[in-house]
């Protein structure tokens, strides 16, 4: 294993041991459900949005590494952006664990690029994305639950 690697693996054991910003938000504007049948992840996502920024943003569920350690992280890189970044953070993030190649500056991406190496295991792209997809779904006013299938 690369020293990258090994590194990107600890970031991902850290998020999923100690998670950031796991936590119900009692001011929430807005929340989503996701649902990944495929491993057994569950996630809510609240948010807080402020004349269409995230104001605040946290994260509730049960679910494997992956998906654990994507939501907590997530979660660090969406505070404080608008919607439309967060959108095109999230188009950004998915290429990286489909097609990683495609990203031209992975450094933009920060601790999310972590994620590099899932694309080799495509049942955990469904893991990583879960909560990005729940959070869309939580900014769009979705009310039905998301599921990756
Ligand atoms: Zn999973």
């Amino acid at each position: 294993m690369s020293e990258l690697s090994e590194l990107y693996q600890q970031v991902i054991l850290d998020h999923n041991k100690t998670p950031r910003n796991y936590r119900r938000l009692a001011d929430a504007t807005s929340s989503a459900e996701g649902y990944n049948p495929l491993c057994g992840d569950q996630i809510t996502v609240y948010v807080t949005l402020d004349d269409g920024m995230i104001r605040d943003v946290g994260f509730q569920g049960s679910g494997c590494a992956i998906s654990k350690a994507s939501a907590s992280i997530m979660t660090t890189a969406v505070k404080g952006k608008t919607r439309e970044e967060t959108a095109r953070l999230f188009d950004t993030f998915h290429r990286l664990v489909t097609a990683g190649d495609a990203v031209t500056d992975p450094d933009s991406l920060g601790r999310l690029a972590a994620f590099a190496g899932v694309r080799e295991f495509p049942a955990r792209v469904k893991c990583a994305t879960l909560a990005w997809r729940t959070l869309r779904a939580a900014l769009e006013g979705r009310t039905d639950p998301i599921k990756t299938e």
